[in-house]
């Protein structure tokens, strides 16, 4: 089994200028990053670098995934990513254990990565990224 790097954290939010500033001051970093991901109909931006990171999403549109989340649940988590070094073959394993994925095919993420979601409902309530990245692995 390999252990997986945390990439992000995901965090809906209403105002992307709002929690740039409340999360400014909590993580004691500036906001980097910013970039609307049209596909996913959200902006987002960065606080840390590296592993570990915050990423803040907001609606560009009323019918985005992300607007509705913040219609049924409030602002809060709304993902945890994870890095892979082979995302078509992460989702293959994933989907050949019973994980219902959300994307069968990887798609373009923020900055040019290519990410997947799995369904929260096979992850206790949370939805589920996966990105491609080189730097995948902890220390073996
Ligand atoms: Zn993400």
């Amino acid at each position: 089994m390999n252990e997986r790097i945390l990439d992000h954290v995901g965090i809906a939010v209403e105002s992307l200028d709002d929690a740039i500033a409340i999360w400014e001051t909590l993580v004691g970093t500036p906001a980097t990053g910013r970039e609307r991901v049209e596909d996913q109909g959200v902006e987002v931006a960065f606080l840390g670098s590296g592993a570990g990171r915050i990423e803040l999403l907001a609606p560009t549109r009323p019918e985005s995934p992300v607007a509705r989340f913040l219609e049924r649940r409030g602002p809060g988590l709304h993902h945890v990513c994870y890095r892979v070094p082979d995302l078509r073959g992460a989702l293959a394993e994933h989907e050949a254990t019973g994980f219902q994925l959300i994307d069968r095919e990887p798609r373009a993420g923020a900055h040019g990565h290519q990410v997947a979601f799995l369904h929260p409902r096979g992850a206790n309530g949370v939805l589920f990224e996966l990105l491609e990245s080189g730097e995948a692995t902890a220390d073996p």
